[in-house]
């Protein structure tokens, strides 16, 4: 059973990239091999979900009692000393001149993928990832954070290692990319994070921070939204990651191959939802 569902994760996550690369590249082949994120270890909702849940023990009380305290004065964030970097994933043309997939690395991936579309509503990913940027970035200016915007328009030529390079010369302390996800199954829904592994070649001494980002901010959609909470899944295989010098995630924030996932997506309550609860991930990531 749990062979199988990591099986079915690490297969979606395959067929989300390429899905991106073949759906609306079709005329440019890319091998599969540059098209999947590699090292690829999704960790489980179960587990994800079981270490979340109190330990009991003779001092469970006294557990308590701290967090509950640790918790109160941290509450308030010195939101101007905060630089957030904010990627709306993709653009509206693909460009598939391919670039380094980390600095002086051989392997190569498109500079910026196709990307995924509503299956039912037709709604882009580069526009519905513009969207919530956008009411992101409000969300995060209202709130005294500083936020810098990789764009603000879809008619952009941004590669993915370029848009890591705008996070670092920003001076971001977090970068928060954001896309939708794409699976060939239709019944697949549910909200996912990335970062890199610990053992990430360019980058692994910020997998700890990322890792922290990423668990925020997902679990800040999902409270936001009452969506499915999938997984964490560390990959060395991003470009956009992998040129960061800073604590970075991609927030997958739903399937706009399922139906019902594609029609909340597609409503402008729903993506403030989302923006909110991203909001309030980065925040709990900063009082940490
Ligand atoms: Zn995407």
């Amino acid at each position: 059973m749990r062979r199988l569902e990591v099986f079915l994760g690490s297969f979606i996550v395959v067929c989300l990239v390429c899905l991106g690369v073949m759906v609306f590249n079709d005329t440019i082949p890319v091998s599969s091999k540059d098209s999947e994120p590699e090292q690829v270890k999704a960790k489980e909702l179960e587990q994800e979900t079981a270490s979340e849940e109190p330990v009991i023990s003779e001092e469970a009380d006294e557990v308590v009692v701290t967090e509950t305290e640790e918790t109160t004065k941290s509450k308030s964030v010195d939101a101007e000393n905060h630089i957030v970097c904010i990627d709306a994933g993709h653009q509206q043309k693909a460009n598939m001149t391919k670039e380094p997939i980390g600095p002086g690395s051989s392997k190569k991936k498109p500079k910026v993928a196709g990307g995924t579309r509503g299956v039912k509503s037709g709604l882009m990913e580069y526009q519905l990832a513009l969207d919530i940027s956008l009411k992101l970035q409000e969300e995060l200016e209202s709130r005294g954070y500083t936020v810098v915007m990789v764009r603000t328009t879809n008619d952009v030529d941004i590669s993915n290692s370029e848009r890591a390079a705008i996070a670092n010369e920003a001076g971001a302390d977090a970068f928060v990319k954001i896309h939708a996800d794409g699976s060939d199954i239709s019944s697949v829904h549910g909200a996912s994070a990335l970062c890199q592994t610990a053992d990430n070649p360019y980058n692994g001494n910020l997998h700890d921070e990322s890792y922290a980002l990423s668990e925020c901010v997902l679990d800040g959609v999902v409270s936001a939204t009452g969506c499915k909470k999938r997984q964490i899944i560390e990959t060395d295989g991003m470009t956009g990651i992998n040129w960061s010098n800073v604590p970075t995630t991609i927030i997958e924030v739903g399937y706009l191959t399922n139906k019902d996932e594609d029609a909340k997506l597609n409503t402008d309550e729903y993506q403030t939802k989302i923006a909110q609860g991203i909001a309030d991930g980065i925040e709990a990531y900063y009082q940490k």
